[in-house]
């Protein structure tokens, strides 16, 4: 590795050095695709956060009566309760339109923050998801027109709205789409509501998303927490990711970085994750844009090591919050996509 300084790291230094393996993982809750469209989508939809679902979808007048009061007021319960209640055609109706409504939503033209998780991490790395809206997908797609080839692995721990299964095959593709193997269609995959006791353990697609983040969870090197509360409808995830992410005394250099909205009391928020932080190798952020990820885009391993391992000075390489247009955030990535392909 070429170093003007054997203390620094330059931007130029960053940019052109690659050679971190191990995967950095980020895990996303519905905090991030709020930070994403903070209001509305490129239609004007609002993006509603679970607990207001029943009122914002008007969707509470399908709950038998004496649920209706509580959709209003804490629709995870109020849904908990009626799926312990077994099929009917309310619960039918409720999945209906809530799955309706999250296909429909769809990305602003301009570049988002989804478009900046895609660009700033590399093949090797992860995005787990929780949310069912499409915004990862669409971005993905979108930049796949601009010619960007190489991207973050993508996986759906509570089901998504545009991602299908081939049980069969094994394999995940976008709803709509056949799979390549048998033919047939690609099966929507189950989006898994707030209730307790959620199936994780399928044997189909969920199960296959689960077994993948614990394997990656064990080899990473950073796991980045975005907009995700660790809600208590959802302690068997946890479970899950803990078992992935092991004994945090076994760990040793490993850093938790957890991005939350601003004004977040941080002290909380540290203790809601302390069982995935080894000693003081945390830092909270107010935005995504004052983390490590977006300070070290596509070098986030490379930057770490310099940082944590070699104990340099390295300097930030932040992603631009000024373009709009995304083929000039595209560009603005250029250089570090070159770097990579000459590598291969
Ligand atoms: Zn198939």
């Amino acid at each position: 590795m070429s170093t003007s300084s054997d203390h620094e790291v330059s931007v130029k230094e960053e940019i052109d050095n690659v050679f971190m393996g191990k995967p950095h993982v980020l895990l996303l809750g519905a905090g991030a695709s709020k930070a994403a469209l903070p209001s509305r989508d490129k239609n004007g939809k609002p993006v509603p956060i679970l607990r207001e679902l029943a009122t914002e979808l008007n969707i509470f007048k399908y709950f038998p009566d004496d649920l209706v009061e509580l959709s209003k007021s804490d629709f995870e319960s109020a849904y908990s309760q009626l799926f312990n209640r077994g099929k009917s055609k309310s619960l039918d109706e409720v999945d209906n339109i809530v799955s309706n409504y999250f296909s429909n939503l769809e990305l602003p033209e301009e570049t988002n923050l989804y478009d900046l998780l895609h660009l700033c991490l590399r093949e090797k790395d992860v995005i787990a998801t929780f949310n069912w809206d499409p915004f990862l997908m669409q971005s993905r797609i979108r930049l796949c027109k601009l010619g960007v080839t190489k991207f973050p692995k993508l996986f759906f721990l509570h089901g998504n709205v545009r991602v299908g299964y081939c049980s069969k095959d094994k394999v995940s593709g976008l709803v709509g789409v056949r799979c390549k193997t048998c033919g047939s269609f690609f099966q929507p995959s189950k989006l898994l509501y707030p209730v307790e006791n959620k199936n994780y353990q399928d044997g189909d697609f969920i199960q296959r998303e689960w077994k993948a983040i614990r394997y990656f969870l064990k080899g990473c090197f950073m796991l980045t927490i975005f907009g995700y509360s660790a809600p208590k409808t959802d302690h068997e995830a946890i479970k899950l990711l803990k078992e992935g992410w092991g004994d945090v005394e076994e760990r040793n250099m490993e850093q938790t970085d957890i991005i939350n909205r601003p004004g977040s009391d941080h002290e909380t928020l540290r203790q809601t994750w302390d069982n995935f932080i080894h000693t003081h190798h945390y830092d909270i952020y107010d935005s995504f844009y004052e983390s490590f990820l977006a300070k070290h885009p596509r070098r986030s391993g490379e930057a770490y090591w310099n940082q944590y391992y070699e104990a340099k000075f390295i300097s930030d390489n932040p992603v631009p919050t000024y373009i709009t247009d995304l083929r000039k955030l595209v560009d603005w990535f250029k250089p570090l996509l070159d770097v990579e392909k000459n590598k291969q």
